[in-house]
């Protein structure tokens, strides 16, 4: 076992609970990131409208490679239009390519929405596509139009996750308005995996509360066999539930870095706004369910009280083989953060977190994870898997988390790779497997402790003596 000292907490200078933020220390800008650009969030963020149409005011590559980054993690067709723009239109101005993209797109496919992402090449030349899109309505005038919505997502700031974050708020700005209070709660889930969002919707409806899910691609990026072809999402949140979140009396945004949109209903509408830790494991599940009990004036359920219950024994019978095991952990902020605060929950150490995004709120995460567990990670903001490898060399890990980018790490240092978050191309399922909740608590603390069993133990159940 990789561990530092006999009681497996690493030993060293720093006082319990303190992170260490290395600098990195290379002679190049970034190799293998571990971000992707905005509009991949925003086309994520847009498939769980029903009806909606993506469309990316960029060149034709920007809307292929999210095409195809999207159907090899999805498994599923996905449609996402472009405006492709040549050199010409990047000399002249992208407007006559933005409304000739509209027009095909009203034409051939009648759309309940359209959202418009820029690219880096249409937010560098300047092209105001608020005003592209208004004059587009002023010459159909006498048609009615879907709502077309401007997202603002320049690829070389922020990352896939702010393009998620930056559709929730701009999908609200542009269609909630205030009519009669609904009694609904409105759940942001962030780009989670549609598994993920079922087992929300499940969890709620346990606690019979009524709920707007903002987006919702549980169905659209994991549907159903069926013998028709539906070029737009058939399900998810419909535009005028989009409309209705103003009416709402709270919303809870399951991510800390998809809140924007959670902060301008409060600000605009005066709807009361929470934002916790991503609900992965016992506690940060645990603050989600109270937080619904709480504005829905409810008990927990026997269900859900009895699989957190399981899941507290499933802790305890993992325990033996999950304590001291050092993990490193990378992708996503508000997963990383949610998965060190459960790895720390089973007794592992969190030992490595890395993430793409610059992200305060990241570092203050994994300073209240190292405080409550009593660990020292090393926290790698706003870095790539270059860093994470460097780390990894350094402060050898038993157990690596993340998505399929992380596979040659794993394997030139010859430790087991736990694979979750987006991408995944190289396993089956991602869509399919949920992290959120107790129940889905349980599979995971399985799954990790018979990773171990396979890795560190050998067939008659004896830890195996490291070298
Ligand atoms: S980084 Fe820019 S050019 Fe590349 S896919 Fe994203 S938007 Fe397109």
């Amino acid at each position: 076992m990789n561990k530092n000292t006999d009681d497996g907490m690493i030993k060293n200078s720093r006082a319990c609970g303190e992170i260490h933020r290395p600098i990195p220390n290379k002679h190049f800008a970034v190799i293998n990131p571990s971000k992707m650009c905005q509009p991949m969030g925003a086309v994520q963020a847009l498939l769980g409208v029903r009806g909606a149409m993506p469309l990316i005011h960029g060149s034709q590559g920007c809307s292929t490679y999210m095409r195809f980054q999207l159907c090899r993690h999805f498994r599923e067709p996905v449609n996402v239009s472009s405006t492709s723009m040549s050199e010409g239109t990047v000399v002249y101005g992208g407007e006559a390519n933005l409304l000739k993209a509209l027009e095909t797109i009203w034409n051939e496919y009648k759309p309940e929405l359209i959202g418009v992402t820029s690219s880096c090449l249409t937010e560098t030349i300047g092209d105001d596509m608020g005003l592209i899109i208004h004059k587009f309505r002023q010459e159909h005038h006498d048609e009615e139009l879907p709502p077309i919505v401007p997202i603002s997502t320049p690829s070389y700031a922020g990352s896939h996750v702010d393009g998620y974050d930056k559709t929730i708020k701009s999908l609200i700005e542009n269609l909630a308005y205030s009519t009669k209070p609904n009694d609904k709660i409105n759940i942001i889930t962030g780009n989670v995996s549609p598994a993920d969002i079922r087992e929300v919707k499940e969890i709620l409806e346990l606690l019979d509360c009524e709920s707007i899910i903002l987006t919702d691609n549980s169905e659209s990026l994991d549907a159903p066999h069926t013998d028709s072809v539906s070029f737009l999402p058939s399900e998810g949140i419909t535009v005028d539930e989009i409309r209705d979140t103003a009416n709402s009396k709270a919303t809870l945004s399951l991510c800390k870095h998809a809140d924007s949109g959670v902060k301008f209903l409060e600000k605009r509408f005066d709807i009361k706004s929470i934002s916790g830790f991503f609900p992965v494991g016992l506690q940060s599940t645990d603050s989600f369910i109270s937080s619904i009990c709480e504005l829905n004036g409810c008990e927990l359920p026997v269900k859900l009280e009895k699989e957190r219950g399981r899941l507290i024994d499933a802790m305890v019978d993992a325990h033996p083989y999950n304590y001291g095991r050092k993990v490193a952990i990378y992708g996503d902020p508000d997963v990383v953060a949610a998965l060190a605060r459960f790895t720390a929950e089973l007794g592992m150490i969190p030992a490595i977190v890395c993430t793409g995004a610059k992200s305060n709120r990241f570092l203050d995460d994994m300073k209240s994870v190292a405080e409550e567990s009593c660990s020292l990670p090393v926290v790698l903001e706003g870095c790539d898997l270059y860093d994470l490898h460097q780390q990894i060399k350094e402060n050898p890990i038993d157990l690596l988390i993340g998505n399929s980018y992380g596979a040659r790490i794993a394997k030139e240092e010859n430790i087991p790779l736990l694979r979750i978050g987006f991408p995944i191309y190289d396993r089956l399922g991602a869509q399919r497997i949920p992290i959120v909740g107790y129940k889905a608590g349980i599979s995971l603390v399985d799954t990790l402790a018979n990773i171990i069993l396979e890795k560190y133990y050998d067939e008659s159940g004896h830890e195996i003596e490291s070298e």
